[in-house]
């Protein structure tokens, strides 16, 4: 059985030093590209996060692309809080208005733990955690010591440092990261942030740069190592799902695998922008599939739920 990266770095005691200088970041928080620079301990940051965990739930789930889920499930947890503030966010109770419980480090552990052994998923599964970065390595060295050795995802929206992305390499096996936009113009007026686009190519190419082309899977096809690209194509906005798409062939690799989303709902504020407030029709994602079969992009998955027609 591969072991995951973090293993070498626990033996040699990177992770703990890893662990101390990310702790700093509770005094002034520069985690992400927000770069708020907040002193955690006295207020919240941009994101919503203080100087304590915050998870939604951590659950057994099955929604993930196949080699993430296996018979049983990912294992994810669900952190509260996040840097962006996309208006069409599905998890908008807990990324944008706090829902959320504190746990402790070794609750944390503990999380990972029953993940492991009691849910029997296949992996652990980080959703949305840079601002708890400091607590997960804490806790994934306690998790190492009580016999913790699943692979761990790193799910992200890709507004992401590349200074981080650099960190995460001694304790990720798996990207699964997002290409919301290829327009920093579009992502300030859906999500509110300066600069994705500039930001998520750069923390795409960090996590090339450590994954290279790798996709290891293990004897029963679960992945241990490896990218999956996530796009989620939006209505009347399938040029940004198709310039995401070409920029994969072109400036990252056409061996990435790619997960294209068609699962697009009108919630939270986009009910209310004209643009965003209708479902994905079947001719726009038709569309997109189309321009994914050109560029000859052969990894990865399409969904196929029932579309309307327009
Ligand atoms: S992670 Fe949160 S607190 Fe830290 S810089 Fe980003 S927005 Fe600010």
């Amino acid at each position: 059985m591969r072991k995951p990266i973090y293993f070498k770095n626990y033996e040699n005691g990177n992770l703990i030093k890893i662990k101390d200088d990310l702790y700093k970041n509770l005094k002034k928080c520069n985690l992400c590209p927000v770069n708020c620079g907040i002193d955690r301990t006295a207020n919240k940051g941009v994101c919503g996060a203080e100087d304590k965990v915050k998870i939604s739930e951590y659950v057994l789930y099955p929604g993930e692309e196949p080699p993430l889920t296996g018979k049983t499930g990912a294992g994810g947890v669900f952190f509260s809080g996040c840097s962006m503030k996309c208006v069409y966010c599905q998890n908008f109770r807990f990324s944008q208005e706090g829902f959320g419980r504190n746990v402790s480090v070794e609750e944390l552990s503990e999380i990972y733990m029953k993940i492991q052994n009691e849910k029997k998923a296949v992996n652990l599964d980080l959703v949305t955690a840079t601002p708890y970065l400091p607590f997960i390595v804490d806790a994934l060295i306690l998790a190492i010591e009580k016999g913790f050795n699943l692979p761990i995802v790193w799910n992200t929206s890709s507004f992401e440092k590349p200074e981080i992305i650099e960190i995460l390499g001694n304790f990720i096996d798996i990207y699964l990261p997002d290409i919301r936009y290829t327009s920093n113009i579009i992502a300030k007026k859906f999500s509110f942030i300066s600069n994705y686009w500039d930001t998520c190519k750069k923390a795409l190419k960090e996590m090339y740069n450590q994954i290279g082309d790798d996709y290891i899977l293990n004897e029963e096809n679960i992945l241990q190592r490896g990218i999956i690209i996530r796009i989620l194509v939006l209505p009347n906005h399938t040029f940004l799902a198709k310039e995401a798409l070409t920029y994969i062939k072109y400036d990252l690799s056409e061996k990435i695998h790619v997960s294209l989303m068609d699962q697009y709902v009108p919630v939270y504020k986009a009910r209310d922008i004209e643009k965003l407030s209708r479902f994905l029709n079947k001719k726009e994602y038709d569309d997109v599939v189309k321009h994914m079969v050109d560029l000859e992009l052969e990894n990865g998955w399409i969904q196929e739920h029932k579309l309307k027609e327009e």
